[in-house]
């Protein structure tokens, strides 16, 4: 068992969000900054494991990130991928669809945003949101949004045989935690501008976006593709739990140096 089989959502299964605490703690080495100090550790570990994905050239990790509204994404970006080399990373935060997006098929625009061989990929927001707001916000009928699920799964089944490893992390807030980061964004002037208006509509149907989570990830958490529900209302213990989960994965494809060019070992620099 790996250490992040603990937040792991089973294939088939519904994760149950009401049953799972978003200030958890658990499986964390101790309190805030013993938990802090591990984290550093496992930046180096990441460090080094991006250092060999970028040499050896011959595949790529998708992180994808999810969450309700001031659910952490960004801080999850700033201080768990800032250990890695930039020039490896490729990040894209994906917003409402432009004309030429809709124009074409859902997974257009995310299919061009994927990392190349050797890089992380970062998704903040994802294809996942075709199954979430347009379905909660009844942006397309269901006969539209339904057939997705597989459509992803596929999708998904195809990235991981070509040589792409993904993984989907759910940044699981509180209602009342959400409503303490709003609160701190209208009373920043240096947060101002990350709250919309229009968040609080979304935050009014809390419930189904939260039923609509539950079933993305029944649907698509799946053996080479998982989904991973971290508590993250305490930010020390989502920047451990995501580290935590990208070293064990990061661990398992095991990137290696490529072998030295023939006759390497013969030239001698005068
Ligand atoms: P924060 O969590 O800090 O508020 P954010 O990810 O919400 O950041 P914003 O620029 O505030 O960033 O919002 C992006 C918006 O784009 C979200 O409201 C999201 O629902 C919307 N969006 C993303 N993809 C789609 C999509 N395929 N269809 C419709 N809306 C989308
Ligand atoms: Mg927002």
């Amino acid at each position: 068992m790996s250490h992040a089989d603990r937040w792991r959502i089973v294939p088939g299964v519904r994760p149950d969000l009401v049953a799972i605490d978003p200030a958890g703690t658990d499986g964390a080495p101790g309190n805030k900054s013993a938990t802090g100090e591990e984290t550093a550790t496992l930046a180096e570990r990441l460090a080094d494991l991006q250092g060999r994905l970028w040499a050896e050239s011959e595949r790529s990790l998708l992180v994808v990130l999810q969450a309700m509204d001031a659910g952490g994404k960004d801080g999850t970006v700033k201080r768990v991928f800032r250990a890695m080399n930039p020039m490896g990373i490729q990040a894209t935060s994906f917003k409402a669809p432009n004309d030429t997006e809709l124009a074409h098929d859902f997974l257009w625009r995310i299919h061009a945003a994927l990392p190349e061989r050797g890089k992380v990929g970062i998704f903040n927001r994802s294809h996942y949101e075709d199954v979430l707001v347009v379905r909660v916000e009844e942006l397309v009928p269901e006969p539209v949004w339904r057939p997705r699920y597989e459509a992803i799964r596929a999708f998904e089944r195809m990235l991981t045989t070509e040589g792409t490893t993904v993984v989907k992390v759910f940044l699981h807030i509180s209602r009342e935690e959400q409503a303490e980061r709003f609160r701190a964004r209208l009373a920043d002037p240096t947060k101002n501008w990350k709250f919309a208006a229009g968040d609080l509509d979304v935050r009014a149907r809390w419930d189904d976006y939260r039923d609509a989570y539950a079933d993305a990830m029944e649907q698509t958490s799946t053996a080479t593709a998982p989904w991973f529900v971290v508590p993250a209302d305490h930010k020390w213990y989502r920047n451990w739990a995501v580290s935590r989960i990208l070293v064990d994965v990061l661990d398992a494809m095991d990137p290696r140096y490529p072998a030295p060019a023939e006759g390497l070992d013969r030239i001698v620099i005068d």
